[in-house]
């Protein structure tokens, strides 16, 4: 029960039910004061000359004194006829001089106020007038009056109150008017039907809020399928259709929370196993060296001596690396954009890189237009992704290969391309290759092989840029690598 009232159902029910209750109440008053008001002006209109005549009758018992007893069996047969009237004899100023009210009937005051009376004397009848009832001084009632003339006593006036204890309780007015009952009782009716009504109506139509609630209980419980359905355009169907999407971006999340997971996960995996690589064959020549120191002559030691030193500087480039990669990941790096000349920057690279391409008979081309405009980027930066790009191009190319870079302007910038002529990439590589670790030979202990960090750190440096870069195999043979940098 307690669960119903505190259910929007419940509440807006009990809303409802509470105006419509304020309704009837505020409906039986008016109908009740104006049918009041109605039969009360109907009686008076109808008796407007009851007390003229009554005068006309009383009259000539009054002209010595009030003979009282003349009088009252007259008063009683009229009051047979009608036995609701109270009737009240007055002086001039109002003081009541004799009064016939019937028996076990006493009254309250000895006077009654005359202004009402002079009113409803003096004017054309178009309005109820109410007087003063002697017996029951708080209530007003309807009246009918007229002069006499009380003998010695000079003018008076006949005072007769209409209805008597008719219009006393509202209980009494409701047995006495068929009118206000029949309205009161079909307005009932009214109010019932309404309330049924709207309660069948307040039901249905919260009976979407009550679905919505379920599948909101649903998703809350970690079931992130369920979808409300939307029916309308209201702000229900807009509620539905923002939890819908709100559900859409939060799955979206958790998947992506998952991936970022898993690619933790696989990031440690793989970062143990490079460590562990070559730390491992490090640790096994400098055990044969020390083991079997007498026994090596000065090459093989050289040569395991050797095979130290290129392990060590791969771990040395691994560490550096990768710690390279969690600053740009982290954002503790700040580009510092300034102009400066992409050509020279191009020219300067390939000739760091001339030698080790020479080592494979390979060529570094740099193709630029003769004036280029300057580029707005992190010099330093940029150095980093294409020495990455272009030391892979060298690594990838077959011997006697060439490696080309090329510079393309247009009116808002310069589009840079580093091309090789190897073998390309495997197309089901093409969508990992700049993800971390990830090499398209799969096998891990290569050991010409770099960190597979290389293109992360350029993609990571471009989106320090707002750019991106992309890669495809070229026609022919090769890939192409290519991103575009703002000018000045
Ligand atoms: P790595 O240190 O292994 O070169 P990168 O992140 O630089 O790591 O490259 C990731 C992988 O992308 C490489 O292992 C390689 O398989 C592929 N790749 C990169 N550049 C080229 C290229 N020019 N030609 C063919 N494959 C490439």
């Amino acid at each position: 029960m307690k669960k119903i009232f505190t259910s929007f159902y419940g509440k807006l029910s009990l809303v409802f039910l509470l105006l419509l209750t304020a309704l009837g109440i505020a409906q039986v008053a008016i109908t009740y004061n104006s049918s009041m008001q109605f039969v009360r002006q109907a009686d008076q209109k109808l008796n407007l000359d009851l007390a003229r005549n009554m005068a006309y009758e009383f009259e000539p018992h009054l002209e010595d004194s009030l003979a009282i007893d003349s009088i009252k069996q007259s008063i009683h047969d009229m009051m047979v006829v009608n036995p609701r009237i109270e009737i009240y004899l007055l002086n001039n100023n109002g003081e009541i001089l004799a009064y016939f009210i019937g028996p076990d009937k006493e009254i309250k005051q000895d006077s009654v106020e005359l202004e009402p009376v002079k009113k409803f004397l003096t004017q054309d009848y178009d309005h109820l007038i109410l007087g003063e009832d002697p017996r029951n001084p708080d209530s007003q009632k309807p009246f009918s009056a007229a002069t006499i003339d009380i003998g010695s006593l000079g003018q008076g006036y006949i005072y007769v109150i209409l209805g008597g204890e008719k219009y006393d309780s509202a209980l009494s007015m409701l047995e006495n008017s068929y009118f206000l009952r029949t309205s009161l009782q079909v307005f009932g009716i009214i109010l019932l039907v309404t309330a049924v009504l709207g309660l069948i109506l307040f039901a249905f139509m919260t009976k979407r809020l009550r679905k919505m609630t379920r599948i909101i209980g649903q998703f809350d419980r970690g079931n992130l399928k369920p979808r409300v359905p939307v029916q309308s355009d209201d702000e229900i169907g807009r509620l539905a259709m923002s939890f819908n999407n709100m559900a859409d971006t939060i799955q979206e999340n958790v998947k992506e929370l998952k991936k970022t997971d898993k690619l933790r996960r696989e990031l440690i995996a793989n970062i143990s196993h490079d460590l562990r690589s070559p730390l491992a064959s490090i640790q096994g020549y400098v055990e044969t060296i020390l083991l079997k120191d007498s026994e090596l002559d000065n090459e093989e030691r050289k040569k395991y001596l050797e095979i130290i030193l290129k392990n060590t500087s791969m771990l040395r480039e691994l560490v550096k690396e990768l710690f390279e990669l969690s600053k740009l990941d982290t954002k503790q790096v700040d580009p510092n954009f300034e102009p400066f000349s992409i050509a020279d920057l191009v020219q300067d690279i390939a000739l760091k890189f001339e030698q080790k391409a020479e080592q494979k008979n390979a060529n570094i081309k740099v193709e630029a237009p003769s004036s280029l405009p300057l580029v707005v980027a992190d010099i330093a930066l940029i150095e980093r992704a294409l020495s990455n790009l272009i030391e892979n191009a060298i690594q990838y190319t077959p011997e006697g290969g060439s490696v080309e870079v090329e510079l393309n302007p247009n009116e808002e910038h310069i589009f840079i391309s580093v091309k090789d002529n190897g073998s390309g990439i495997e197309e089901e590589d093409l969508p990992h290759i700049f993800d971390r670790f990830y090499r398209a030979e799969k096998s891990r202990s290569k050991s010409d092989g770099g960190t597979g960090l290389g293109l992360a750190i350029a993609k990571k440096i471009l989106e320090l840029h707002n750019q991106e870069i992309h890669a495809k195999n070229r026609p022919d043979s090769g890939a192409i690598f290519y991103f575009k940098l703002p000018i000045q």
